[in-house]
């Protein structure tokens, strides 16, 4: 039987790139969680999804009341069967607004979409991921928000939780930033990346041991020409792939990249729990696994995978703990 794979934000980019992955090997049911199920229906045929192989669902992470109906609505729709993966892949990146924008629940977008509708999403369905065996959650992390790289932590502005000031208010409108100065958009999205990756941490001390639940992260590398930089002017998005490939040698194919977020919930290598999956070596658009046909996971892909090292901010348990409460308050899990 395959395995029954929640995606989110799988309507475009990584996400759509990894449902399509997913869905080519036969191994996975996948369940597509978007904002926009048309335009995951659209895609979906696009991308030549087999007929069978996934389904559509809506889901806003910028309302907690649809993450419970999304929640609701996969419950009635599986029934009895566990869920075996859950990847939280959606996110907003607002670098050029100069004001904040709010949530449903008036959270700013980036954190409130970002981390705190993906932490009530994975909290609600890991008693039903329990029930699995070989179950694993990915949330997708970032170098932006790993003060040890060079994306993360050269490149202006750093993710910076402070002592969580704006969560400790409450997190909703007017605050804007976790450590509730001013709202400032790049920096907003590199602080959810920070929760996103410390929430996969929390998860693992809190729940793999007893729930056998594999959480992990993952950095796909850059994938210079997706959606999520659609808000940078024309010249950037222009010369941003062309520095990543050619300078830098982090860029990454956007059916790589979907490949390697497929690798981490499908290869049995991947299984580990409290790991920050990365690849290293040149990235291919043709998946050097042709040359030993050996596949790797979905289909594999040019870099090899390694377990990467978390930044000391990510691992601030003091940090990790407070976030956790307060975003249980925050999204009235209490
Ligand atoms: P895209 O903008 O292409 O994809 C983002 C997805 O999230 C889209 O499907 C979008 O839906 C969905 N989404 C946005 N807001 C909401 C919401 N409120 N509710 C539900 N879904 C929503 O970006 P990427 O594919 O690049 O990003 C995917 C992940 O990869 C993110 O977590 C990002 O942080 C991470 N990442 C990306 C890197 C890169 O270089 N691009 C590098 C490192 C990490 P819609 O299709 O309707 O817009």
């Amino acid at each position: 039987t395959r395995k029954l794979t929640v995606i989110t934000g799988a309507s475009s980019g990584l996400g759509l790139n990894c449902a399509a992955a997913l869905s080519k090997t036969g191994r996975h049911f996948v369940v597509m969680a978007c904002r926009d199920v048309e335009k995951g229906k659209a895609v979906a045929k696009e991308m030549n999804m087999p007929e069978n192989s996934y389904v559509v669902m809506k889901l806003e992470l910028g309302s907690l009341q649809s993450v419970r109906d999304f929640v609701f609505n996969l419950k009635a729709f599986k029934s009895a069967r566990p869920v075996n993966n859950l990847i939280c892949n959606a996110a907003v990146y607002k670098p050029t607004d100069p004001e904040p924008a709010w949530t449903d629940d008036g959270f700013e977008q980036s954190m409130g979409i970002n981390h705190f509708g993906h932490f009530l999403l994975v909290n609600l369905l890991v008693d039903d991921m329990s029930k699995s065996k070989d179950a694993r959650v990915c949330i997708v992390g970032s170098i932006t928000g790993n003060t040890n790289t060079v994306g993360g932590g050269l490149v202006y502005p750093q993710a910076d939780l402070g002592n969580l000031q704006g969560f400790e208010k409450g997190a909703k409108q007017p605050i804007a930033m976790a450590d509730g100065k001013p709202f400032f958009g790049a920096k907003a999205y590199k602080d959810s990346k920070v929760c996103n990756m410390m929430t996969v941490s929390e998860l693992h001390r809190r729940y793999h041991e007893s729930t056998g639940i594999s959480f992990s992260s993952m950095y796909p590398g850059c994938i210079a020409e997706t959606a999520l930089f659609r808000e940078k002017r024309p010249w950037f998005r222009k010369a941003f792939p062309w520095f990543m490939k050619y300078v830098t040698g982090g860029y990454v194919g956007m059916e790589e990249a979907g490949q390697r977020l497929a690798q981490v919930v499908d290869d049995p290598q991947c299984a580990k729990s409290d790991v920050y999956w990365s690849w290293n070596g040149g990235a291919q658009t043709v998946g050097r696994w042709a040359e030993d046909g050996k596949p790797r996971g979905a289909g594999g892909s040019g870099g090899e995978i390694f377990e990467n090292a978390q930044s000391d901010a990510v691992r601030d348990r003091k940090t990790a703990m407070k976030m956790w409460e307060l975003s249980v308050k925050a999204c009235g899990m209490t």
